[in-house]
């Protein structure tokens, strides 16, 4: 029987802002849709540790035998200066600042990103669309949204009528804002706006001539307006109705609302089963955000090169930290919490480590069942990771005892002890073993297969060559000894 059926998943809905049964539109399957980065520059670790808590999620989703469709969007255009409808496209604008192509913009930091994202061991989504390969149909929603009369052009741009749309539906259903508030709270518009009402957002933008990111439409030559990619692609990619979808706190107004209002406009239903929003990291108590400058960038970790850092510091310790927080709580980031997290990580990879020496014993002192399922319990709870982690930390502490003598597990109990840690340390948190040295491994399997070519050069008799390997190696500070059974090697 799959897992999921054994285990009573609850999630935080921020539609409801309560935690629900979590219970998927069809058995078995999830459709999963996370706001992926504006390729603009460089993720920060903020926008990571966002990526981090659905990585986890879509992990424990997929270790329940769930088959997920995860989409995971790059935003390529359409993102402005100021989250607004004013200001330069963000991606349009270091183009023109660097002086290339809006595309090698686009290449070099998605490139970054997939780097970032692989050194921190994620999965990858199922798929990966970015919003210049949906024109097509940004633009037929926004022909659906005209002719549904809630949606109006104006000198080639076209706009939302949220105004309209709120008569009969909720604007502000997710944020809980109410929209006679935000007209009350809003200045008038300029004679400059082309917008009927400051609420309105943009779903098309006429280009003006200097703009390089452009594309021929029924309105004029322009580009989607920021919000209507999301709905194209999870729409696309997971129908008009689907399980979740996710994203960073600060999306979920206007971005995330506007997203509800576009498609909930053309498919006459609600999109979202399950809203799910990720708390913020801070540094220094203020969000990190790029255009404040209060930001890390997770290469630094790497270099230790950063008035932030003592010291280097390993990708998984620094997953560690991360997920040692609940994702609906803010983190704050600072060099002590994570030497912290340091020392917490080596000593459950040492237990993991540990459990491979282990002897069973006749009787156990631990009822590992119990202790197994208060893992998923901590899971199940709305994807509790630092709860599950205080649990493993439960189970480090009984290995260090069984090694030392006090504690003992049969062999059925030793087995399952380590299935279980193992799932939920690697597959489920998706830490890597740090203390495991790679490169020392394939040090290794090279001078052997050097020392077997010296023996074969000794075979037949070519001493040139035996010597030259043995001597060549020496002054890599690799030294062979000879002896009865056979050359071992030491390192100087
Ligand atoms: P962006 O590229 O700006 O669209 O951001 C990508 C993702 O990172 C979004 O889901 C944001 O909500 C999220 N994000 C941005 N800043 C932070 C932060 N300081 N902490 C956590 N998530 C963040
Ligand atoms: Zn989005």
């Amino acid at each position: 029987m799959e897992l999921y059926k054994q285990q009573q998943l609850k999630l935080y809905n921020s539609l409801s802002n309560k935690k629900e049964d979590f219970k998927p539109l069809i058995e078995g399957f999830i459709g999963m849709y996370v706001c992926g980065p504006t390729v603009y520059s460089n993720v920060h670790l903020g926008n990571v540790r966002t990526f981090m808590s659905f990585d986890l999620i879509y992990r424990y989703f997929k270790h329940l035998g769930y088959k997920v469709r995860y989409v995971r969007n790059i935003t390529d255009v359409g993102h402005l200066e100021n989250d607004a409808d004013t200001g330069e496209d963000r991606i349009a604008k270091k183009a023109r600042l660097e002086q290339i192509e809006p595309m090698e913009v686009v290449q070099r930091y998605t490139v970054d990103f997939h780097n970032v994202l692989n050194k921190f061991n994620f999965l990858p989504p199922s798929i990966e669309p970015t919003a210049t390969g949906h024109i097509i149909e940004q633009i037929e929603i926004i022909k659906v949204i005209i002719d549904k009369g809630l949606a109006y052009e104006v000198n080639g741009s076209v706009y939302f009528d949220v105004l309209k749309y709120n008569e009969k539906e909720h604007y502000g259903i997710l944020s809980r804002r109410n929209i006679e508030d935000s007209i009350h709270n809003t200045r008038e518009l300029d004679g400059q706006s082309e917008k009927k009402n400051p609420q309105d957002f943009a779903l098309w933008k006429k280009a003006q001539p200097e703009h390089i990111m452009r594309w021929l439409s029924p309105w004029s030559d322009g580009f989607p307006g920021w919000h209507l990619e999301c709905t194209a692609m999870s729409t696309k990619y997971l129908g008009k109705q689907f399980d979740i979808h996710g994203g960073g706190m600060d999306l979920k107004f206007p971005h995330h609302e506007c997203e509800i209002a576009q498609a909930n406009a053309s498919n006459q239903q609600m999109p979202v089963n399950y809203w799910m929003h990720t708390n913020m990291l801070t540094l220094n108590g203020q969000k990190m955000a790029k255009s404040t400058g209060n930001y890390i960038l997770p290469n630094d970790f790497f270099t230790g090169d950063s008035k932030h850092l003592s010291k280097v510091y390993v990708p998984p310790v620094v997953r560690f930290f991360m997920l040692q927080a609940n994702y609906r709580s803010i983190l704050d980031f600072s060099d002590d919490a994570l030497l912290a997290s340091e020392k917490g990580y080596y000593r459950l990879m040492n237990a993991v480590n540990l459990l491979d020496n282990l002897t069973a014993s006749k009787s156990s002192t631990f009822d590992v069942k119990t202790w197994k399922q208060n893992c998923y319990d901590a899971m199940n709870d709305d994807f509790n990771s630092p709860v599950l982690i205080a649990q493993l930390f439960e189970g480090v502490k009984f290995i260090n005892s069984v090694r030392d003598g006090n504690e003992s597990l049969t062999q059925e109990d030793l087995s399952a002890f380590k299935t279980t840690i193992n799932t939920f340390v690697f597959d489920v948190l998706g830490l890597e073993d740090a203390t495991v040295d790679d490169s020392s491994d394939k040090l290794s399997g090279i001078v052997e297969m050097l020392i077997e070519m010296r023996n074969e050069a000794r075979a037949n008799k070519d001493w040139t060559l035996s010597d030259k390997i043995r001597d060549k190696l020496l002054e890599r500070g690799i030294q062979l000894k000879d002896g009865k059974d056979g050359t071992t090697f030491s390192v100087n």
